[in-house]
C-alpha cells in the first residue's frame, strides 16, 4: 500500500513548495515524539528542534513558531521599538507579502532598490543615514533565497557588507531565510555560513524541506527570550506541538541535500519553455523557482493561469505579466515533461 505522500497527484502542481506533504519517516516521527506542553514546562520534541535549527545556523537559541511570516514578525518586534525603522529590500517578502503583519508594529518599512533580490549599497548607507526628518534605522532585512526576484541567492560577499554597514550604524540584522537550505545547496555551502551574516535568521519548514507546519526563528539568546514573550502575546505558543516539531526535526536533519534535484528540474522546465520559441520567456533559475514572462503574448497571466490548469498544469499568476513555477519533493522528471507540454498547447492554441 502505498503511503499518503505517495499517491500520484494530476494534474502537475507547481503553485509552491508548500504543497509537499510530510514523508513517511516524518510520520513514524510523529507517532513516535516524545511530547509536553511547550506553553507550561515545554515540549521535548520542540526543544530538539530549536536546538538542531540553533546549532545547524550557528545561533545561541531557537524558536519554534508556527508560520515564517510569524517569525519574521518576531524578528522585527524583538529588536525594534517603536517609531523606528526597518529598513529591507524593496521586493522583500516582508515588504509585500507581510504587510499586515507591519502594520502591528508600529514601525516604518522603507524598501531599498536592488537587484536580483541584493539592496543597492549607496542607497542602503543613505537610508541609514539618521537626523532630521529621518527616523533611526533599528533593523536591516535581507533575504535569501529571494522569492520575488525568481528564487535568487544572495553572494555571500554582499551579505557580508550589508551586515558590516548595519553594525557600523548601530541597527541589528534579520535573514527571512524562509527558503535558506535552498540558498544553502545552490552555494554548495553549509547554511551556517549564510547565517554568520545576520543576527536573527528565520527558517520556514512547510516549504521544500516538507515539513506540515512551522518555522524556527533563531538568533541570540537576548532576542530569542523576547520572541518567545512576544509569541505568547501573539497567541503563537502552542501546547504539544512536539508533534509537528518531529516532522520538521526530520526535515531539517534530512531534506536539505534533495534540493538540488527541484533546482535541477526547475533548470529543465526553465530551457525547455526557452526553447518553446514563442512569445513566452523564463527566467534561469539558481533554485527552485522559475517565472514565466507572458506580457508579449495576446493574453493575462490569469487566462494564462487558467488555460494551463485546463491542460493539466497549475501554476500562479505573478506581479501583472509573469507566472511562478515552484519545483518541490513531489515534482518528477515526467511532470516536467507534461508542464512543458501544457505550455506548448496553450502557445500553439488558435485564440
Ligand atoms: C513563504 C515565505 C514566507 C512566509 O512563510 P509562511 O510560513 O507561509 O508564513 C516568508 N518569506 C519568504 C521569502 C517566503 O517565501
Amino acid at each position: 500500500m502505498s503511503s499518503p505522500s505517495e499517491l500520484p497527484r494530476h494534474p502537475v502542481d507547481l503553485r509552491s513548495d508548500t504543497v509537499t506533504r510530510p514523508t513517511p519517516a516524518m510520520y513514524e516521527r510523529m507517532m513516535h515524539a516524545p511530547i509536553g506542553d511547550d506553553g507550561l514546562d515545554g515540549d521535548p520534541s520542540v526543544h530538539a528542534l530549536e536546538a538542531e535549527v540553533a546549532t545547524r545556523l550557528g545561533k545561541d537559541a531557537g524558536l519554534f513558531v508556527p508560520s515564517c511570516t510569524m517569525a519574521n514578525l518576531l524578528a522585527v518586534l524583538a529588536q525594534t521599538q517603536r517609531n523606528e525603522q526597518v529598513v529591507l529590500e524593496g521586493t522583500a517578502h516582508m515588504y509585500t507579502s507581510e504587510r499586515g503583519a507591519a502594520t502591528f508594529t508600529n514601525l516604518f518599512y522603507l524598501g531599498v532598490t536592488g537587484v536580483d533580490g541584493a539592496m543597492d549599497l549607496d542607497r542602503l548607507a543613505d537610508a541609514l543615514q539618521a537626523g532630521g526628518h529621518k527616523l533611526k534605522t533599528s533593523l536591516v532585512a535581507m533575504e535569501t533565497t529571494h522569492n520575488n526576484a525568481g528564487g535568487t541567492v544572495l553572494p555571500l560577499a554582499h551579505m557580508a557588507a550589508v551586515h558590516a554597514l548595519a553594525r557600523d550604524r548601530g541597527a541589528a540584522v534579520h535573514l527571512d531565510g524562509a527558503r535558506l537550505f535552498n540558498a544553502a545547496v545552490a552555494l554548495g555551502v553549509a547554511p551556517a555560513e549564510i547565517t554568520q551574516h545576520t543576527d536573527t535568521v528565520s527558517l520556514c519548514l512547510s516549504k521544500g524541506l516538507s515539513a506540515p507546519v512551522g518555522a524556527v526563528l533563531a538568533g541570540p539568546q537576548k532576542q530569542i527570550d523576547v520572541a518567545r514573550t512576544l509569541r505568547r502575546m501573539l497567541g503563537g505558543t502552542q501546547r504539544q506541538s512536539g508533534i509537528m516539531a518531529a516532522a520538521a526535526l526530520e526535515g531539517v536533519q534530512h531534506m536539505g541535500a534533495r534540493l538540488a534535484e527541484d533546482h535541477t528540474r526547475a533548470r529543465r522546465l526553465s530551457d525547455g519553455i526557452n526553447a518553446l520559441g514563442g512569445a513566452i520567456t523564463a527566467t534561469v533559475p539558481q533554485t527552485n523557482i522559475v517565472q514565466v514572462e507572458v506580457g508579449a503574448t495576446a493574453m493575462s497571466n490569469k487566462e494564462w493561469v487558467a488555460a494551463l490548469e485546463a491542460a493539466g498544469l497549475k501554476i500562479r499568476p505573478w506581479a501583472n505579466t509573469r507566472l511562478r513555477c515552484v519545483t518541490h519533493r513531489h515534482t518528477t522528471d515526467a511532470d516536467i515533461t507534461a508542464a512543458l507540454a501544457a505550455f506548448s498547447q496553450v502557445l500553439a492554441a488558435p485564440r
